[in-house]
């Protein structure tokens, strides 16, 4: 027992282990998983910061574009109200100046073939042969990054003035940066923008551009290739589609995201916007928070979840262990865990065990007259004495309704093993004033099995319950140990089983008659008639053999009717031969009481034998009267009406109600042969006789004989005749004997000769 409980404790903590580790594997996997999620988020938070960063650019390309566009009409309209109305040279001054306060430019002027600039200012500028200059002589529309002290960072325009095909001069103007940024100026909350030109250099910048650089000019940024991530990638978009995103590194270990858009009204010029990794960062992190405090919830409600599943399996656990292996009305193991634990014990080799499998005799009488409560309890007695009684590395547990199983250890002989036993039964039986139980009279049948070697369960509890069957049987032992002659007796029963159909019909069973007689005549004044059975191999067979047997088949009501048979002829040969009547008792087993046409088929004997009822008496064994006591009474009153006297046998036996005695209809008390073991001391004064008194005079109360069974000396017969006991059927007078011996006896008493009929029967025995 305590070894199994440390077994059981062991693995409880084997479990708590491995669900711990389970629990602590679940954790690190939804880590993990966290951690891909985030990852995976931040890769397309990325991704859309750079899509938003791209669109963002093109937009603002696409105006700034537009913007370009617009100066570019304008200024084509003033070149050729020029060319058409002025001429190109200081003449156009004055028109010049109307339309750089019309269009805003910082500055406007005009530069004729000899590269001689005027600007409507006034200002005269000879040979002023720039590149730009040069190109839009040639007849290109130039935008270009302008730098002068006057008028500070800008735009120049160069828009060549045409006469029909041929170049008269340029137009140059200027927008100043201000004017420009304008565009830029709707800028993106996080980040800006600027504006370079196809080589890199940079046309227009925001303010603020150095700020996302970290004071790292934008053209050392741009050309420090190393920083660039996926740079190859980023050219081949732009040589493709005019617009690509990218990140880089700072010098400052920084990420800068930046997004690049071809301005399509000046395909030199780019519009770049840039932003820091902190504008991403911060979407991140904010992601992130959402992400963990989600996942945090889900961690939490999945925990919860499966604590929650945990408990109630550990619950269910612990419910179906408590149903299936634990006895639910002692505590004890039940027979699933007993016979499990014991095949372990057994199989681990190294030790002796015996099996005992015992149970407490008349149980059920104990239910009936006690109550089912006080029956309870008892049987809690029983299991919490076994419980206390094994030692470290036994068993015991609750096989069966009142039936018990032991599994202890067998290490010396026989008689020490009985000696046990006999001590736990001592115990169960030692009576204490405390308890509510009073279990001193209870006695057990227990059988025994020895066990050898590793042997299957059930084998070993079939040999103890084959051992304890046989214990019942017999009322000294209460201790039975299995040995092969009991498995040759029940062979044996087997075959008389097998063999009693044509017995009956061979004529096999003989009935003994023995005398009863009246106590102060001391003259026979009936018999009881006893069945045997001549078997033609095994010799004369004693009830005792075969009655449990035919009980069990329900052959014994073929038997009883047999015997009734008989009686009954004897009985009819008497009446017709003159030789008078006596009352002859045949017993009735309680298979009977099951029978519907029991009483039916009782008259139909008698009166094919023309014997009047009241020769015919019926045994009922004590036994009987504690179940189906309706029944019993029913059929009780049946035979009673049908003539037949009746008789309870066996009196004192069992657990004999004196109430129930009280509602009995019987005309005979047959007091137990028990009694008078008690009687036998010389003290005239003991108390089984003065119980046997009482009994004799309560039973005159009721109006009934009183019959003792089983008398054998003369001091039995002397004290029943002073308890005025009515009738003595016992050794001390005659033994049962054959139907001829008992006619010859009963005549001969009655001073009458042997009949013709007694001849035959003769003849037949
Ligand atoms: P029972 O009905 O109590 O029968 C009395 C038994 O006590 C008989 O045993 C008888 O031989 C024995 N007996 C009588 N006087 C004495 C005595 O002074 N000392 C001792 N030690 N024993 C005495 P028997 O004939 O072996 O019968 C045993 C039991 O078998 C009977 O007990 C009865 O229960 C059963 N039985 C016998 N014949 C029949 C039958 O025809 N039908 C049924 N159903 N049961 C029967
Ligand atoms: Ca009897
Ligand atoms: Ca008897």
């Amino acid at each position: 027992m305590k070894r199994n409980r440390k077994k059981e404790k062991k693995a409880k903590k084997q479990r708590q282990v491995k669900g711990l580790l389970f629990l602590c594997l679940l954790l690190f996997a939804i880590s993990v998983g966290a951690l891909l999620v985030l990852n995976e988020t931040r890769k397309g938070l990325i991704e859309e910061c750079e899509n938003n960063l791209l669109w963002e650019v093109q937009l603002t390309a696409r105006e700034v574009s537009e913007d370009i566009e617009n100066k570019r009409v304008v200024l084509e309209t003033v070149q050729e109200m020029i060319v058409r109305s002025y001429g190109i040279g200081p003449e156009a001054i004055e028109a010049l100046g109307d339309s750089k306060e019309r269009y805003k430019m910082s500055h406007l002027g005009i530069v004729d073939t000899d590269y001689v600039y005027y600007d409507c200012d006034g200002d005269i500028i000879a040979d002023t042969r720039t590149e730009s200059i040069k190109k839009a002589m040639d007849g290109e529309y130039v935008v270009s990054r302008s730098v002068d002290e006057a008028s500070g960072d800008g735009v120049a325009f160069f828009v060549p003035c045409m006469d029909g095909e041929e170049v008269k001069g340029v137009l140059v103007a200027k927008t100043s940066r201000e004017t420009l940024l304008d565009r830029l100026s709707i800028k993106p909350q996080d980040g800006t923008d600027l504006v370079v030109d196809v080589s890199g250099n940079v046309i227009l910048m925001a303010d603020d551009f150095g700020n996302y650089l970290e004071g790292v000019s934008w053209e050392e940024f741009s050309k420090n290739g190393e920083s660039w991530k996926a740079k190859g990638k980023f050219n081949e978009e732009m040589q493709l589609y005019g617009c690509s995103v990218a990140s880089a590194m700072n010098k400052f270990g920084k990420d800068i995201y930046f997004a690049a858009a071809n301005v399509s009204a000046y395909e030199d010029f780019y519009v770049v916007r840039i932003t820091s990794s902190d504008v991403v960062e911060k979407e991140i992190r904010g992601s992130m928070v959402r992400i963990f405090l989600m996942m945090g919830f889900m961690a939490v409600f999945m925990l919860g979840v499966i604590i929650y599943a945990i408990i109630v399996y550990a619950r269910n656990r612990r419910e179906v262990y408590y149903t299936a292996y634990v006895d639910q009305l002692t505590g004890i193991p039940s027979k699933a865990k007993h016979k499990m634990d014991a095949q372990e014990l057994i199989n681990a080799g190294g030790k002796q065990y015996a099996y005992a499998t015992f149970d407490v005799d008349n149980f059920k009488y104990i239910n009936e007259m006690f109550g089912y409560e006080y029956g309870n309890q008892v049987l809690i007695h029983i299991a919490k004495t076994m419980e206390q009684f094994i030692k470290e590395g036994e068993l015991c547990a609750r096989v069966s309704s009142d039936n018990f199983a032991l599994l202890l250890e067998d290490n010396g002989t026989k008689q020490e093993l009985t000696d046990r036993i006999n001590e736990l039964f001592r115990r169960i039986t030692e009576y204490r004033e405390a308890e509510e139980v009073n279990a001193s009279s209870l006695s057990f049948s227990c059988g025994v099995y020895r066990v050898e070697g590793k042997m299957d369960i059930n084998t070993i509890r079939a040999n103890a319950n084959l051992a304890r069957t046989e214990s019942k049987k017999s009322v000294v032992d209460e201790i039975v140990f299995y040995d092969e002659n009991l498995k040759t007796r029940r062979v044996e029963e087997k075959e008389l089983e097998y063999e009693a159909e044509e017995a009956l019909v061979n004529k096999e069973f003989q009935v003994y008659f023995q005398p009863k007689y009246d106590v102060e005549s001391e003259k026979i004044i009936g018999a009881e008639a006893l069945v045997r059975w001549d078997h033609p191999v095994r010799g004369m067979l004693s009830p005792g053999l075969f009655v449990p047997v035919f009980e069990n088949n329900g052959f014994i009501t073929e038997v009883d009717l047999y015997v009734l048979n008989q009686v009954c002829e004897l009985i009819e040969n008497w009446i017709k031969s003159g030789v008078p009547p006596i009352c002859i008792s045949v017993n009735l087993s309680r298979v009977h009481l099951y029978e519907q046409d029991l009483v039916a088929r009782l008259n139909e004997v008698v009166k094919q034998h023309n014997v009047p009822p009241e020769f015919i008496e019926f045994e009922l064994t004590e036994s009987a009267f504690y179940e189906e006591t309706e029944s019993l009474l029913r059929i009780m009153s049946e035979i009673k009406a049908a003539g037949f006297r009746l008789s309870m046998d066996d009196f004192g036996s069992g657990y004999s109600s004196l109430n129930l005695l009280r509602r009995l209809p019987v005309d005979v008390l047959k007091l137990d042969r028990v009694f008078l073991e008690e009687c036998d001391e010389d003290n005239n004064e003991t108390r089984g006789k003065r119980i046997v008194m009482h009994v004799i005079s309560m039973a005159k109360d009721l109006e009934m004989e009183v019959l003792a069974e089983g008398v054998e000396t003369q001091d039995q017969k002397e004290f029943l005749q002073t308890a005025r006991c009515d009738m003595i059927q016992g050794y001390f007078y005659a033994r049962p004997m054959p139907m001829k011996e008992f006619e010859l006896l009963y005549k001969g008493e009655k001073g009458l000769k042997a009949t013709a009929h007694e001849s035959v029967v003769e003849d037949n025995v």
